[in-house]
Formats: structure tokens, sequence, C-alpha cells
């Protein structure tokens, strides 16, 4: 099945929107084994909507909206959509009473029931998160016409909870995806790995790569959730074997996550001290439910007297070292292990730039230890040929920093 999106929206056209809502569903429908053929923006004009509508139906099956379903006057993506499938649109008697619930207690304008107007049989979908709905309505020659809202907040839900369901049922299959996350292998090392997997078609095996991480997904498409379950198994056992201790999880969310649920299950607590990440680690790790029974402390210490006072970083270091070096790295983690009497202490020392570097340190320079009263392993992170932004030198030490913790939890060499 083939489908299209149309964006409407002049905000979209002057810069002023980015039109994430596109990104959005062109994953949802990948999800289902859905072609998106092309996508296009047109602004609120009714004649260039109704020629972007009508040489979307001579190519494809579906053709989605997003935007122009508000109640103002420049609103005018249903009723061009009404003609252009040849339907008037009819009062939707559930869609005026949610109107007039949502503005029970404010006052609602004539122009806001205009968005209970809606194409004659199309199948509804509810607006959970605001109050004009959706819709599908299909034409003469049965393509099918998807309006949906264009504020992210509304699309979002209700293409996830009432937009998805319906298209599954159109498109006659089930889909199962299953997410391999991997960390600390480059894109390219990892497709070569798996390169001869990628060729399939049911199940298909991808690589995406995010910011500092990439990961790999095993998708199958089969009539039932269970039959297209065990065709993805064999695949990912293999992405699993071949990508080795990279691969940190199969169908979790990101490193903290695990990291929390590891040191969870083996009843162990982790502070940090962190000089460039400014707290990320700290942050990522509290962001998870849970990280209050695992996580006890976490430092910035950005100057040198505070992570001497603080963590009795030996003061000499300094002066033979530098504040980003691994002596001061080893001797922060060591320090937030003592001072906060948990099994675990993590270090990170380093410059996040864009200023700073000198060529013996190198802005992206980062050292990072982890202590556990016993042991201190130590790390500098991997050197690339460009760094990208302050943001992505420190997002990317509190990867290494957070791999580093999972690597030593589940026994893996660390340096
Ligand atoms: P409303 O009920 O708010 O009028 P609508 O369906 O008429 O919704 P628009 O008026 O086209 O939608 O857009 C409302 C707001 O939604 C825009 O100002 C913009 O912030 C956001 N928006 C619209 N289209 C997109 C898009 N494609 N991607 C991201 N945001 C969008």
């Amino acid at each position: 099945m083939h489908a299209e999106i149309i964006s409407v929206g002049t905000e979209l056209l002057l810069g002023h929107t980015v039109n994430t809502d596109t990104t959005f569903v062109a994953r949802e429908l990948s999800t289902l084994g859905i072609d998106l053929l092309y996508a296009c923006t047109v602004g609120d004009n009714p004649e260039r909507l109704r020629t972007a509508l009508q040489d979307a139906l001579s190519r494809s099956d579906i053709v989605i909206t997003t935007g122009g379903l508000g109640p103002t006057g420049d609103d005018l993506t249903k009723e061009t959509i009404a003609e252009v499938a040849g339907v008037p649109l009819v009062l939707h008697e559930e869609s005026r009473q949610r109107i007039e619930t949502y503005f029970k207690h404010r006052y609602c304008g004539e122009n806001q029931y205009k968005q209970a107007y809606l194409p004659q049989g199309c199948t509804v979908f509810q607006n959970d998160c605001g109050t004009a709905p959706g819709c599908g309505v299909k034409n003469a020659d049965g393509k099918i016409l998807i309006m949906l809202p264009g504020p992210p907040s509304e699309l979002v839900p209700m293409l996830q909870n009432h937009v998805m369901p319906y298209l599954a049922e159109l498109s006659n299959a089930v889909l199962v995806s299953r997410m391999i996350r991997v960390f600390g292998i480059g894109e390219g090392a990892a497709e070569e790995k798996i390169a001869d997997l990628t060729t399939g078609s049911n199940p298909t095996v991808a690589t995406y790569a995010k910011e500092n991480e990439m990961f790999v997904r095993v998708t199958a498409k089969a009539p039932s959730e269970e039959e297209a379950a065990a065709l993805c198994e064999p695949l990912v056992r293999e992405v699993c074997a071949r990508l080795g201790d990279s691969v940190y999880g199969v169908d979790v969310e990101s490193l903290e996550e695990v990291v929390v649920r590891l040191l969870a299950e083996k009843g162990l607590h982790l502070a940090t001290a962190e000089s460039c990440t400014g707290g990320l680690v700290a942050k990522r790790l509290t962001d998870i439910s849970g990280a209050s029974e695992v996580f006890s402390m976490g430092a910035v210490t950005y100057s040198n007297e505070i992570k001497s006072q603080l963590l009795g970083v030996p003061e000499d270091l300094f002066p033979a070292y530098g504040a980003v070096s691994e002596p001061v790295a080893r001797a922060m983690a060591e320090g937030v292990q003592k001072k906060s009497g948990s099994e675990l202490g993590l270090g990170i020392t380093g410059l996040a730039g864009p200023n700073g570097g000198t060529p013996e340190k190198p802005v992206g320079l980062v050292h990072m230890a982890l202590s556990d009263g016993k042991q201190t392993w130590v790390l500098r992170m991997p050197p690339v040929g460009q760094v990208k932004s302050r943001e992505w030198v420190r997002d990317r030490a509190a990867n290494y920093a957070l791999d580093m913790v999972r690597r030593y939890l589940c026994g893996l060499p660390i340096e």
C-alpha cells in the first residue's frame, strides 16, 4: 500500500514551524509496512491544496494531511478534502458534544462548532487533547484520505491511539519490531558485521544511527502478532551474537535504564562526581523510575578547589597533570565512592569546548574512572575526527560513562 503526506500550513513554508508531524507520521507508517512515496507542504490555500490532493490521489492509496482542521477561517483542509472526495460535510453529534463539554467553563465562539462538521460516512478519530477531531474518508475510487490536526500534542496521541489501529486493519497485517540497542561500536563496523542480514524483506533488519549511539531494528510482518514475533526471534539472536557485548539491551529505552536495572539486580549503589558533563549522568540516571534505590549522590565538581575539598582530590595533581587528566578522574571516582559510602564511584573530567583546547589536550578529551573501593578502572573517551558541539561532547561522555558502569556490572572488560 502506498501513502503520501500533505502538511498544510503557511507557517511551515515560512520556516516558523519545524515539520515534526511529517517525521512522526512517516515513522509510524513504516512500522506498518505502508510505503511512503511523497511528502509535501502547502500553505493555507485551498487552490493549491486541491491540486496537491488530486496529484496525491492519482498515485497513492492513502493520503494523510496534517494541519488546518481548527476553527479559524484559514483552516480549510476539511472543506477542501470533502470537495475533492465528493462528499458533503455533516454535523457529527458526538464531536459537537465533546466541543461543548470542552468549553463548558470557557467562552466558546460559534466557529468552534465548525470543527464538528465532518465528511459524510467518515471514520472519526477522537481528539483526546484538543477540539478538532480527525477523520478518514474514502473517495469513489476507494482511496483513503486521512485528516489529522496540526499541533503535535494532538496529532501524536490521535495517530497512536486511533489512526494506527485503523491503518493496521487496512493493511491486513500485524507488524512486530524489536529494537537492539548498541553502544561502543561505530555504525560502519556494525553494518559490516551484519551486512548479509540486512538484505531480507521479511523480517527486515536495518541499522539506525542516532547522535552518539546506534540501534538495529528487526521488523517482521505476519497475519498474527505471535507469527511476526516468531519470525523476528532468530534474527534478533543472530544480530546480538554478531555484535557481542556492544549490545546493551533489546527493547530497552536507554543505557541509563539498563544501568539502573543492573544496579538494582546486584543490590549496588552508585555515586557520581562530574565536571565537564555538569551532572548529565546524574540527571539521566534519576530520569529512571527506581533510581532512588541505587543512586546515592551526584556532585558537580567544577572548580579544582571543590574537587579537592569535597572529593579529596590531592591538590598537587592539578599542577602536575591538569584538571583534565587520568589521575584526577581516578581521584574523583575514588573520592566520591568513599565520601558517599556507595559501592561504586564514577568520576568524569574533560574539555567540552568549544574553547580551551590545546594540541595536547584538545576539545573533546574526556577522562573517566570507576572505582569499587578495591580497584579503579580508567577510560579515555576515544578521540573522533570532528567534535560537533559542547552538547555533543557532554552527551557522548555521559554515554561512555554509563556504558563503563554497565560493563563493570556485566563483568565485561572495561578499559
Ligand atoms: P488548531 O486546532 O490549533 O487550529 P489545526 O489542525 O488547524 O489546529 P494548524 O492551525 O494548521 O492546525 O496548526 C496549529 C499549530 O500546530 C501550528 O501553529 C504549529 O505550532 C503546529 N503545527 C502545524 N503543523 C505542524 C507540523 N506539520 N509539524 C509540527 N507542528 C505543526
